[in-house]
Formats: structure tokens, sequence, C-alpha cells
């Protein structure tokens, strides 16, 4: 390591591990502390284990996906975007592929493979990393940082990265410690919420689905009457509920409703069928299992273990002989394929968020730079910002670009190039 007072990062996730790589790149000494015995814990788990690194949407597509915030983001975009991150990879052994949504993969499919290439680069920018190190406290001089309190002792530094994360799945590490320092340092944090979580549901048949994944489904939130917000794509019954990608998608809608009530599930089981289509469709289908039970007729069009539910949704005998099925009935069938609606209770708790909402105020914090504009030397990158985006690689792109941005400019500060 380059010598004198180094740029300390706190965390060793997405965000710090980019902003310990770029900075120790530029030359700077770089002690990146981590409290975990293992860096990227939680990029192990990202994308079930394939780790969703990116999205290959423009610039405009991503500033548009993160909540009304994406503008913040600009700048560190502009510096290093998904391209970049493709090269970078690409450099350190990875190749990338992309997928439904423009949603970028390893070609391994193996998230630890991303970790390994993010290892190898914070190592040859010669970074020195200290795990199982946990930071206590941040310590700060008239404005300036000046080092951090840690479980080992006290270590001066010229600037600080916190890139804490947020404080859901905490046993990745992600504890909400970057909050707490950030507030006592007179920094506004907006109220961690769970964003991207699934959802509670009561329905007792609900549970009855657990395991249960349905593809090219439109899933509607409403509330009362009012359409909230609508989906298309995957989601999948859980034994508290349903989670999947529709629903963690809609989840943000649930979460800003608060505790209202009246909320609701609808789900469009054939959306590609309208209603008079799908209404021939099952008189087909009809046709074709005419000597069957209405039970043993809809194998063509459900997966078996929704036809018992929709079935006794729809109010129609499920042994009852198709060709005895009046009008109204295959009506009741295609209003409940059509409309699969069920009540929400609630959103899952913050433990078991993809993200954490909310966060350090993005007022207080330099687009240009991540620096807080209340201390001098103290950045912020990551989660631990007030900033959430949809699932797609998002996230993962805004951790990656704001740690870069972060990291580049910490390196100025003992470049003397700055302040
Ligand atoms: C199950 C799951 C799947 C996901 N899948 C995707 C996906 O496919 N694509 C996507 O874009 N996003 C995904 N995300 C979101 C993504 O993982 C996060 O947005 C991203 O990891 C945030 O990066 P970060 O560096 O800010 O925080 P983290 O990755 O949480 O890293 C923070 C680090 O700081 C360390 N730390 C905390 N406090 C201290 C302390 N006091 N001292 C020392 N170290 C400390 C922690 O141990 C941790 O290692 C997923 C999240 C989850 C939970």
């Amino acid at each position: 390591m380059p010598s004198g007072l180094p740029v300390v990062i706190i965390g060793g996730g997405a965000a710090g591990l980019l902003a310990a790589g770029r900075a120790g790149e530029l030359g700077v000494p770089v002690l990146l502390l981590e409290k975990n015995k293992n860096l990227g814990r939680k990029l192990l788990l990202t994308g079930k284990g394939r780790c969703n690194v990116t999205n290959n949407g423009d610039l405009d597509t991503f500033i548009d996906n993160y909540h009304g915030k994406g503008r913040f983001l600009y700048r560190a975009f502009h510096r290093f975007f998904n391209h970049d991150l493709n090269a970078l990879l690409q450099k350190y052994g990875i190749e990338l592929k992309v997928e439904r949504g423009g949603r970028v993969f390893p070609v391994s499919d193996q998230a630890a493979d991303v970790v390994k290439a993010l290892l190898r680069y914070v190592r040859q920018s010669k970074v020195e990393i200290k795990t199982e190190e946990n930071v206590l406290a941040i310590l700060v001089k008239e404005g300036r940082v000046k080092g951090v309190q840690t479980s080992q002792g006290i270590r001066r530094c010229q600037a600080v990265i916190v890139a804490t994360g947020g404080k859901s799945y905490a046993a990745t590490g992600s504890t909400g410690d970057g909050y707490k320092w950030a507030a006592e340092l007179g920094h506004t944090v907006i109220t961690p919420r769970p964003a991207l979580v699934p959802l509670n549901i009561p329905d007792s048949w609900v549970k009855e689905l657990q395991g249960l994944a349905l593809k090219n489904v439109e899933v509607a939130l409403l509330q009362g009457e009012k359409v909230l917000g609508k989906e298309f794509g995957e989601m999948l019954f859980t034994h508290f509920g349903v989670s999947g990608p529709v629903i963690l998608t809609l989840s943000h809608l649930v979460v800003e409703k608060g505790a209202q009530q009246g909320l609701s599930l609808l789900i469009n089981l054939k959306p590609a069928l309208d209603e008079k289509k799908l209404e021939q469709r099952l008189q087909r289908d009809f046709q074709k299992y005419q000597r069957r039970q209405l039970q043993n007729a809809l194998d063509d069009l459900l997966p078996q273990r929704l036809i018992p539910i929709v079935i006794e949704l729809s109010a129609v005998s499920a042994t009852k002989f198709v060709h005895q099925i009046t009008k109204e009935e295959r009506r009741n069938l295609v209003q409940t394929l059509r409309g699969l609606s069920m009540t929400v209770s609630g959103p899952r708790s913050l433990a078991e968020a993809i993200i954490t909402a909310g966060g350090v105020s993005l007022r207080e914090v330099e687009a240009g730079t991540m620096e807080s504009k209340l201390i001098k030397g103290l950045y912020f990158a990551g989660e631990v910002l007030d900033l959430d985006g949809v699932t797609g690689g998002f996230n993962l792109q805004a951790a990656f670009s704001t740690g870069y941005l972060a990291g580049e400019n910490a390196a100025q500060v003992v470049l003397g190039h700055i302040n």
C-alpha cells in the first residue's frame, strides 16, 4: 500500500469494493474495513445466486427507475455506467449476458464469480483489506474527518467512505450502522423502510399454493376500486403470501400506503386473451373434454394446483360435467381467470426486503462527488443513500456507480487536488 494516511472505506459490498478499487487505482493508500469474515456477502445472494449485476437500458431508462430520485445519479452514471462495469468485469475475467428486461448476468450464472472479479480489482489496486474489523464510530474534528474508531482501535485517515449498505438481510452485515453515524454527524436520515419486499396475504387459499410460480400474469394492485399499479411478469406463492418480480415491483406502492386498509391484488391469469377470446378458449376446452367433470377439464389452461382454487372461487361445482355447465357458470370462470382477487394485509418486514428505502438524505450529499455537504472528507456510497431502484440490476449499478465516484473523489483529497 502507498504510504501516508489512507482513504478508509467502511463496508466491502458492491459500493465499497468499487470505491476501494477506484481509489487504489489512483495510487493513494486505501484501507477497506469489513466486519464480516468475507467480502461481498450480500452480493453472493443477489439474483438468486446469479447476480443481476446491471441492466442494459440507456441512461434515461436508468434515471426513471429510482422512484423519482434517479436524477441524483446522473453524474455518477456519467462517470461509471453499465458499459464501464461490463469493461471492468471483463478485464477481471467475467463475461456478461443480457436476459429478459435487459437484466445483465455473468455468463457463468455465478454471483461468486462476480465477487472474485471485484476482489481481483481491489487487490490489483493495492488496497489493504481488513476483515472482521467492525467500525464503531467516525471521528470528526472541526468539520473534517480525522479517522474511525473500530473494534481494533483508532485508525486515522484523510477521508472516509461510508458504504455500509441498508438495513435489510442483516445477516449479510448490513445492520444500518451508516445511518446511525450519519445522524450523529448531523445528517438527515430518511426513515429506513422496506422496498422490493414480499406481501402478506391473509386469504387461506393462497397458502395452499405455496411454492407455485406463475409466469406471464398481469397483477394489479387496487385500493378499493382504484388501480394503483399494474405489472406483467412472474410471481410466486409463499407460506405467508406472495413474492416474485411483479410483486416486489408493486410493493413500493403498498409500503407508501402505510397502514391504510382496503388494498388487494387482482391477478389476470390469461392477460393475452380478452374476455371474449378467453370464453371461446374455455368453450373449446369443454368441447374437447366434454365427458369430463370440470375439475378434470382445465388441465390445458392452468397449472394443476390452481385448478381447484379457481373452481372454488368461481362458485361452480368441481364435479359437474362440462357439458352441463351453464353460460353463467362459464362467465364466472372467465371472471376468476381474469381477476383472481386477494387481500393485501401489508408488506413483510424490513429484514426480508431486498432493498432498504430511505437513508442519508440526497440533499446533503454532493451528487458530483458523493461527499457530505456537512463534513469534509466524508463520503457516502450505495444503499446507505436515500435511493432505491426497481428490480432488474438497477440497485447494484447505483451501488457500483456511487462507489466508483466516491472512491475517485476521496482519492483526490489524499492527492491534495481538492480542499
Ligand atoms: C436477496 C437479495 C437479492 C438481490 N439481488 C439483486 C440483484 O440481482 N440485482 C441488483 O441490482 N440488486 C440486488 N439486490 C440489492 C443489492 O444487493 C444491494 O443494492 C447492494 O448489495 C448494495 O450494496 P452496498 O455496497 O451499498 O451494501 P452491501 O452490499 O449491503 O454491503 C455493505 C457492507 O458493509 C459492511 N458493514 C456494515 N456495517 C459495518 C461496520 N460497522 N463495520 C464494517 N463493515 C460494515 C457489511 O458487512 C457489508 O459487507 C439484492 C438484495 C438482496 C438482499
